[in-house]
């Protein structure tokens, strides 16, 4: 039902931060109703992934987080989390169907989800078959276990997150988006939408050019430079990337949100990227975004970098 993530790079914020971000973020998409909670964040190290859920109200599962979580001074050199409040569409509301899903008991992949995946039983039947137990009744489980199936299958790759996503993506049918975080990427958070709306807000200390701020808080669409690449690279995506990331050293301080509403970025930041229909974007461990987009009738063709101009 709403989506938010916080991800910071070099801003030295701590866990408590990023968590209370988190939790603030879903406050503000209260108003759209739900039936519970969760949130995913960075462990004690960057190989573990920690998770709380409640039923009930944001209040509820701040209260369940301060409870279990003692230690909340770490600072790393990035911070990567996900929020979710539920409307239940597959599974009753329980703390077991909320969101975050996970792949398996150690949480190598999670996902939040809004939407519905149509074809899910499909999947669910085929993982399944492979071994795969699931926990939960809800249609979002089997996206994070088919991203660790494929992940599992084709090791021997080392594919990109984004790579990933995109060979999961292109499976499912029904209107989503999906925000992915996995302790095999740590720093990393890859999101795709389709169907779905989520905005992509950007916090730097570098001035961005006015050609850049025009996207605020504007859903233009404009053609690709090359209509027949295999993945269209949207020109606005382009230019945000020319414009942030032209002569870094890779320390760049900045601070990410995604959400499904404006509502919960406007506090932080008004610089804004609507993602389009079929955009997969993806947050590098050093704060570098690219926006890719999955064309579903290219079938296995290969997803394409953004680079600097
Ligand atoms: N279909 C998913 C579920 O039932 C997501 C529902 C939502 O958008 O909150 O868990």
């Amino acid at each position: 039902c709403g989506i938010f993530a916080y991800l910071s790079y070099y801003c030295d914020k701590d866990r408590k931060y990023v968590v209370d971000t988190l939790l603030n973020g879903l406050a503000r998409l209260e108003y759209r109703g739900y039936d519970s909670a969760g949130i995913a964040i960075d462990g004690d190290t960057d190989k573990e992934v920690l998770i709380y859920k409640q039923v009930g109200k944001v209040a509820a599962l701040r209260k369940h987080i301060y409870e279990e979580e003692k230690e909340f001074d770490f600072v790393y050199h990035s911070q990567v989390g996900m929020a979710h409040t539920r409307w239940a569409t597959h599974g009753q509301p329980s703390s077991i169907n909320s969101h975050p899903q996970r792949s398996d008991p150690s949480n190598q992949f999670t996902i939040i989800h809004n939407g519905i995946v149509t074809n899910y039983k499909e999947i669910k039947t085929f993982l399944s078959n492979k071994g795969f137990v699931f926990e939960s009744d809800t249609d979002t489980e089997v996206v994070a276990k088919l991203v660790k199936y494929i992940y599992d299958t084709q090791r021997d790759k080392n594919l990109k997150f984004h790579d990933l996503v995109k060979a999961a993506c292109k499976e499912l049918e029904g209107a989503s988006a999906f925000i992915f975080k996995s302790t095999h990427y740590p720093g990393e958070i890859v999101v795709y939408r389709r169907g779905s709306p989520l905005l992509l807000g950007i916090k730097t200390e570098k001035t961005l050019s006015a050609d850049f701020l025009d996207v605020e808080f504007s859903n233009e669409i404009e053609t690709p430079d090359d209509p027949n690449s295999e993945f269209k690279i949207p020109s606005y995506a382009k230019r945000a990337q020319n414009q942030m990331f032209t002569s870094e050293s890779g320390e760049q301080s900045v601070e990410y949100f995604f959400s499904s509403d404006p509502s919960a970025i406007v506090e932080h930041t008004r610089r804004v990227l609507y993602l389009e229909e079929d955009d997969i974007a993806h947050i590098s461990s050093t704060g570098n975004l690219q926006i890719h987009r999955l064309r579903r009738e290219d079938g296995m063709s290969s997803i394409r970098s953004i680079k600097t101009l």
